[in-house]
């Protein structure tokens, strides 16, 4: 059965580093929608190819893998988690060995159909901001909000290495120890995120860029909460939605 794609889904694009996650998050709460990470499904791919040592360049393999995904966002809390094969795996996908997989893995046609059916699954009661690099162009054609955040490069990778100190899911090192950055790990996270943005934006299927009809915001020039602010209004008047 084709199930018809609610209008009232928020869609946000954009490369690593935007504020993507902060600003999903944020702008779902004041409009009392869920918010939707749908990189962790990539993500708890990535970590099921790790897991069960599967070759990344064979597709069929890294497709029976994404079968086995599945994802769950609890409608009080919002709390968002991912499954490989019934175990819970959000507290590994952000390793720097699931990240560097990634990309390569969501690279794969047949594995790119199985997650967008996942999250069109998923957010097919609507009232969702999902946040992706194909949101607005694949999973949610017809959303009336669709927004595409971008940065520069550094301020992208200041920005991941902030939220890599605060975040204890984000490690830069295997070392269990928070420490100050070296040059050289900073000057590798800029490299990994120019790599994973290339692969992100070259892909055949799902390529990372902005839909003709979304907005698209430098959150360099924005502090989080103005850029909640500036996409909330879109997001009221669009919806056709009650302002707090
Ligand atoms: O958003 P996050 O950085 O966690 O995404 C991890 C990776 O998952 C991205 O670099 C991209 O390769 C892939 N991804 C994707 N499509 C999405 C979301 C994420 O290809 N909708």
């Amino acid at each position: 059965m084709i199930m018809e794609e609610k209008t009232n889904n928020v869609a946000i694009d954009g490369p690593a580093g935007t504020g993507k996650s902060t600003v999903s998050k944020l702008l779902a709460k004041k409009l009392g929608f869920l918010m939707f990470d749908t990189g962790a499904t990539y993500r708890a791919v990535s970590y099921g190819c790790i897991e069960c040592k599967t070759d990344l360049t064979d597709e069929a393999a890294c497709t029976e893998i994404a079968r086995k995904v599945t994802v769950e966002i609890n409608k009080e809390s919002g709390e968002q988690r991912v499954f490989f094969d019934g175990k819970d795996c959000t507290p590994y996908i952000r390793s720097p060995e699931v990240t560097k997989a990634v990309s390569q893995v969501a690279t794969k046609p047949a594995v790119r159909s199985v997650m967008v059916n996942l999250q069109k699954a998923t957010t097919a009661c609507g009232g969702f901001v999902a946040e992706g690099r194909d949101i607005g162009t694949v999973v949610f054609p017809n959303a009336k909000c669709k927004f595409y955040l971008d940065a520069s490069l550094e301020i992208r990778t200041q920005r991941r290495l902030k939220q890599m100190q605060e975040d204890a899911t984000y490690q830069l090192s295997s070392s269990s120890t928070p420490k100050e950055p070296t040059e050289k790990e900073i000057a590798d996270l800029r490299e990994t995120i120019a790599l994973r943005d290339e692969a992100d934006k070259k892909r055949a299927v799902g390529p990372l860029v902005a839909a003709p009809d979304a907005i698209v915001i430098d959150t360099g020039s924005f502090t989080i909460d103005q850029t909640v602010e500036e996409l909330y209004k879109i997001c009221v008047t669009k919806l056709d939605i009650k302002s707090e």
